[in-house]
Parts: structure tokens; C-alpha cells; sequence
């Protein structure tokens, strides 16, 4: 069992699992294509769904468990995802390591996986492949009648609510925001001129790695002027479009969003097309962000590029911790809010559809905190 990335001829994407035949395993299959399509769920979500389901499917055929059913076994089978790795459970090797052996996956990874496997059953249950009580081994069923008597309702019925009943918790990791000499020394140690457009369309603008990645060159306006282009926005601006890109690069945010950029990133793009056009003339995708020093040159930068780019960055630069690409859409948030944009327009610009989904990127500048202390004045008796 394993995720298997297929190709549409439309040249829509999605994963599914496959047996060790290569066959596409059936109601898990149905599943993938009803999120994809049915529920227009991004790529990455049906990868991420399908590894889960691969390793949950993967294990019942180990154990000699029936798919539908074996989720009374959820514990044991949280334990074999801690200890067993893709490779083991593909060999059917039957090693087992004492104590002191490597964790293989942790309790995020170990989330994610239970959430595949929650939404599969719950599909194979809402299709008539499992029975319905295999609902109660995955969440926990209740009835309404413990709620306090205001949430009832008026119909006084009984109803389930339902939660998970298997999670981890979750040690706290801390996001932190890229800080202005972090930025500034990766900045310095780009050495052409498309890793420094990079660097600012993350840390300034705020795009995710996809998103950048994504651009098209006609997504760029930065005249003050685009109705020439027949586009009404005025100033230089970024259009963020979702789009299904052969590189793989993806927009989280489902609406169009017309991102504002200033003089600076003007300024990198200008000097990105010098360099682009002397090394490739008018040749090359329409994809913005190119293969320009390796082969195939011309060629859309896929994701992945972006971060392996902030790597050698980080390592040129001699930072002190890893700054990851998704660290500098955080700087770009705080110092929004530090340059006093209210919550609504950092949220606006961060492409978020909900207010509180922009409160995780606002870490306030450490000066700004001293600011709020300083400006209490001395207690004094009138
Ligand atoms: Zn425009």
C-alpha cells in the first residue's frame, strides 16, 4: 500500500492509494477523487490524506485486521505508527528494536494520520461500505442532555456531537517571526537577482512559497497605472491567483487577492528582469520565478526550490537557527501590525478569511513592548 500521485488528462492532480499491484484501492480511492473534486480540496490535502490512509490500510493487512472494522485497535495501531517505518512495513520484515530505538513519527504527524483515517471511515460509513457503529470508535458520541440547559435547544431531542477520540497532544512549538537582521543578512548573501526577489516577496509581501512560486508573469502590475492592461487596481500590485501550475506551486486562498508592493519590490523585480532576459532573452515560461543557473533552464521553479534557496541562505548568512520560508511570511505580518496596520488590514493582506486566522502571525516587536511599559506613567498619591 502506498500514495500514488495520478494524472488527469485535463491535467487535474490528485492521490490516491494503490495496492502493491499498483491498483488504485477502491473506497479509499472514491474518497480521494470526492475531496478533490467533489469538495475541491487542494492536492496537497488528498497527499497528505492518501500517506495516512496507505500507512492505516498498510497496517491492517500486516496484522491481518479487516480495514472497515479495526479501529477498536487505534491505540495499537498509534503505537506501530511510532515505532514503524514506511520502509519496515513495505519489507514485512518482522524486527522489533528494544527500548532506545528512534522515534519514527511524532505526535503531529501522528494527528495528521488519524485524520485520514477518521475521514475515510466516516466516507466508507456515509457510502454503506462500513457499518455505521464504527462511528463510535472513532469519535465520541453524546447526547445532548449533558449540554447546559441553554444549548439544548428548544425540540428537547437528543443529538450527537462529535469529537475525536483518538488525538495526541501536541508539544507547543513556537512560529516565530524572521527578525530584520535575519532578513537583511540573507538578503545580503543572495547572490543574483532573483534569490533577493525571493526573499522580499516572502518577508515583504508575505506570500506563501506556493504562492510565489504560482506567479505568472502577467500576475505582475507594477505600473501606477495598469488600465493599459485593462486591469482597474491602481499602483504597483501582485495579482494571487489559484491556479492548477504544472510546477505544483498552489494558492491556499481560494478568492484572487490583489496584494499592494512597494518601491523596494519594484526595484527587485526591475533588476530580476535585466538579469532573467540576459540569461535567457524572451525565452523561458510564463511562470515568473525560473530555472536560471541549472538545468532545465527556463523551466517554472517548483516550491521545494524556495526552500532549498532559504537553506543556502541560511547556511551563507551564518544564522544563528533555521529561518524557513513560512518564518518570513510571519516577519511580513508583525510588521504590518508593528507599522500600526489594524487587524482587518493585515488580515486582508495575508489573504485570511477569518480575522482570528491572522493572530497567529503577530508576534509585536520586542521595542514595541518595552514602548507599552514605558508609556504607564509613575504611580503617585493625589
Ligand atoms: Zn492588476
Amino acid at each position: 500500500m502506498q500514495a500514488f500521485p495520478v494524472l488527469l488528462p485535463s491535467g487535474a492532480r490528485y492521490w490516491t492509494v494503490v495496492d502493491d499491484d499498483v491498483r488504485p484501492v477502491p473506497t479509499a480511492d472514491h474518497w480521494l477523487r470526492y475531496l478533490r473534486f467533489g469538495k475541491d480540496r487542494a492536492e496537497s490535502t488528498t497527499k497528505s490524506y492518501a500517506g495516512g490512509a496507505a500507512l492505516y490500510l498498510s497496517w491492517c493487512e500486516l496484522t491481518g485486521r479487516d480495514w472497515r472494522v479495526a479501529a477498536r485497535d487505534l491505540g495499537l495501531f498509534i503505537l506501530w505508527l511510532k515505532w514503524t517505518s514506511s520502509a519496515t512495513s513495505r519489507s514485512r520484515t518482522k524486527v522489533v528494536f528494544g527500548p532506545g530505538s528512534e522515534i519514527v513519527r511524532h505526535e503531529r504527524r501522528t494527528n495528521t494520520v488519524l485524520t485520514a483515517v477518521r475521514g475515510l471511515l466516516a466516507y466508507a460509513v456515509s457510502v454503506g461500505k462500513a457499518p455505521t457503529w464504527v462511528l463510535g470508535q472513532i469519535y465520541n458520541l453524546a447526547d445532548s442532555s449533558s449540554l447546559p440547559q441553554e444549548a439544548q435547544g428548544e425540540s428537547g431531542g437528543l443529538f450527537y456531537r462529535m469529537g475525536a477520540r483518538h488525538r495526541l497532544p501536541e508539544p507547543e512549538s513556537d512560529v516565530d517571526r524572521a527578525s530584520d537582521e535575519e532578513i537583511v543578512s540573507m538578503f545580503l548573501a543572495c547572490r543574483n537577482a532573483r534569490d533577493r526577489l525571493i526573499v522580499l516577496l516572502l518577508s515583504r509581501v508575505g506570500l506563501r512559497r506556493g504562492q510565489a512560486a504560482g506567479l505568472h508573469r502577467s500576475d505582475c502590475h507594477l505600473l501606477p497605472d495598469s488600465r493599459g492592461l485593462g486591469c482597474k487596481h491602481t499602483g504597483a500590485h501582485l495579482h494571487i491567483v489559484r491556479r492548477q501550475n504544472e510546477n505544483g506551486a498552489w494558492s491556499k486562498s481560494r478568492k484572487e487577492q490583489i496584494l499592494p508592493v512597494d518601491f523596494l519590490v519594484v526595484q527587485a523585480f526591475d533588476q530580476y528582469c535585466d538579469e532573467r532576459h540576459a540569461r535567457l532573452g524572451t525565452g523561458g515560461s510564463d511562470f515568473l520565478l525560473v530555472n536560471l543557473f541549472q538545468k532545465p533552464l527556463g523551466e517554472p521553479m517548483p516550491p521545494g526550490a524556495i526552500n532549498e534557496i532559504y537553506q543556502a541562505l541560511n547556511r551563507r548568512a551564518r544564522l544563528s537557527r533555521n529561518v524557513a520560508p513560512h518564518i518570513s511570511r510571519h516577519a511580513a505580518g508583525s510588521n504590518w501590525a508593528d507599522a500600526d496596520a489594524t487587524l482587518d488590514e493585515v488580515q486582508a493582506l495575508l489573504g485570511q478569511k477569518n480575522p482570528e486566522s491572522a493572530r497567529p502571525y503577530l508576534h509585536p516587536a520586542a521595542i514595541r513592548l518595552r514602548e507599552a511599559v514605558e508609556r504607564v506613567p509613575s504611580p503617585r498619591v493625589r
